[in-house]
């Protein structure tokens, strides 16, 4: 039996109780037993971080640091979460059922490359530029400048905690903003966490808070906080657009990263052992719980056959089990209530005709019982117009769409309401430099799948969202430009604007 956590809001550079008193449990999906509690944060609770946002970004204490000097806090911010390794991984393994070996090897050296990526990036990016001096008007000197918006709201899924918050509030942080925070309801801990390390690095009180709640009232009443002047989102599409239609009330500055339904297209010249791991891997990464996974996968219809094959041999040597256990490959699906999204998309896909190559079910036995553990799936046979093929399942199912050239392949990958990411696997290079040109999406990985970079922009096209993360694009994300036009004379009579209106001859 795990020892119960007890969390407090992240306020002001304070650990803070909840205006409420209500509380939220957090279960390890493995077992369903509870193991941590945070405040169920309401209005109030959003008003004290704002407001401690609002007056950090005044005093200048963070915003009027030299950029050289936030970028210092931010690269100890980063050693110190590599300090925390152990720790922040078990903790983001624990409550969001992510594997252990994935959350040391990838999740926590990501969040600490985020921080120092943006402080190189302070170093690179022109916070001066100046423009030309224009003759014809008036002797006079521009120039234009970078500032940060203010107070930032950054919003999070449950898939990927720690990661997708350091993608907003490390560039947030970079460029001067305060910002509050909303993790997901199911996994708010280890954002507490980072808050905590930010802060005893140097990030001073109030430019970095986290309020933990329930979306549909803590979230919603953020984004709309007159003093909070950006919002960074990742979610669902869904979620996503009601964001968008709020922010444009208040004319907010938004990044929307959104749902996906990814295509992986194999090339007739593919490698077979390539393109099968290329394939699973695109869809059981985090066991499909990704916005980009690759879950629509287009195979010349001569080669389905070899490939599935192939795919359930590797599925087979596979082992899911407890997240914890340094063994398991796959871990279980984060929450009851996806699982039950997952297994009511593959009854759909059923009943819509496409075949079961494997897989399809939840997994009995004595080390799956008390868990959400869900089978790799992966259905042969279907076609684009599939409820299970078009709308995104965030599970471990893959949809094996064939096709007869090339040209259909990429037709059917593009006909999707979601833009996120795509693959093609070939060993021809200019072959698949030409289909990644063709893919109408954020991001095309080529005989790769998932392999994001804190250096490169990340975002999608179509109802995959607007914006970009991630390196020099996020830091354009989190600032204005300002552009200061100076005369460099004193004589009116010299000033042409004064002569349009008869000030000067
Ligand atoms: P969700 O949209 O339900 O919730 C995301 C966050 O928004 C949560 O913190 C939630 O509490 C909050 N929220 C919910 N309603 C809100 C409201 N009315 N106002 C403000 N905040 C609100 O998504 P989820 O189920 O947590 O995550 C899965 C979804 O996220 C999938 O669609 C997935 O594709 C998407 N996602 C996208 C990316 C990306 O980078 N594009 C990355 C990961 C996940």
């Amino acid at each position: 039996m795990t020892q119960v956590m007890d969390y407090q809001l992240f306020i002001n550079g304070q650990w803070t109780p909840g205006d409420s008193g209500e509380t939220m449990d957090v279960i390890n999906a493995s077992n369903q037993e509870v193991v941590a509690r945070v405040p169920r944060g309401n209005q109030k609770d959003i008003d004290r971080a704002v407001a401690s946002a609002k007056e950090t970004f005044e005093s200048g204490v963070w915003a009027d640091k030299t950029y050289e000097e936030r970028a210092d806090i931010l690269r100890t911010a980063a050693a110190n979460v590599l300090k925390n390794k152990n720790k922040l991984a078990y903790l983001e393994s624990l409550t969001s059922g992510s594997t252990i070996r994935r959350t040391m090897a990838i999740d926590v050296p990501a969040v600490a490359d985020a921080l120092k990526n943006v402080a190189n990036w302070l170093y690179e990016l022109p916070m001066l530029e100046h423009g030309m001096c224009l003759p014809w008007y008036i002797p006079q000197h521009s120039y234009y400048i970078r500032e940060p918006i203010g107070v930032c709201a950054g919003i999070v899924p449950w898939n990927f905690p720690m990661i997708l918050a350091a993608w907003k509030f490390a560039p947030a942080l970079a460029m001067g903003n305060s910002i509050v925070m909303k993790p997901a309801s199911i996994t708010p801990v280890t954002l507490l966490e980072l808050a905590k390390i930010l802060y005893d690095s140097g990030v001073p009180a109030g430019a970095f808070n986290v309020v933990t709640g329930p979306g549909s009232s803590a979230g919603n009443y953020l984004v709309q906080h007159p003093d909070v002047g950006k919002i960074g989102f990742t979610g669902s599409t869904e979620v996503g657009r009601h964001i968008a239609h709020l922010a444009a009330d208040g004319i907010k500055r938004v990044t929307l990263e959104l749902g996906g339904k990814s295509p992986v297209i194999v090339l007739d010249d593919a490698d077979l052992d390539m393109a099968s791991s290329l394939c699973l891997h695109a869809f059981l990464y985090h066991s499909g719980q990704v916005c980009e996974s690759g879950t629509r996968m287009l195979v010349p219809r001569a080669m389905q056959d070899q490939i599935v094959d192939l795919m359930i041999e590797k599925i087979k040597g596979m082992k899911i089990g407890n997240q914890l256990d340094p063994a398991s490959d796959l871990g279980p699906i984060a929450s009851a209530e996806q699982l039950e999204t997952i297994m009511r998309y593959v009854d759909i896909g059923k009943k819509e005709g496409a075949q079961i190559a494997y897989g399809g079910n939840r997994m009995q036995g004595e080390q799956y019982d008390k868990g959400f553990f869900f089978e790799p799936t992966i259905f042969v046979n279907c076609n684009n117009q599939m409820t299970q093929v078009r709308e995104e399942i965030f599970g471990p199912v893959q949809c094996v769409i064939p096709y007869d050239d090339l040209d259909e392949a990429i037709a059917i990958a593009n006909d999707s309401p979601y833009g996120l990411g795509g693959s093609v696997c070939s060993t021809n290079a200019t072959r698949a430099q030409w289909v990644a040109k063709k893919l109408r999406t954020g991001t095309v990985w080529i005989n790769t799948h998932h392999m994001l970079r804190p250096d490169a922009p990340f975002g999608g096209y179509k109802e995959s969202g607007y914006g970009r993360e991630n390196g020099y694009y996020a830091l354009m994300a989190y600032s204005e430009v300002k552009h200061v036009c100076q005369s460099l004379t004193n004589d009116a009579s010299r000033y042409r604007y004064f002569r349009v209106i008869g000030l000067a001859r």
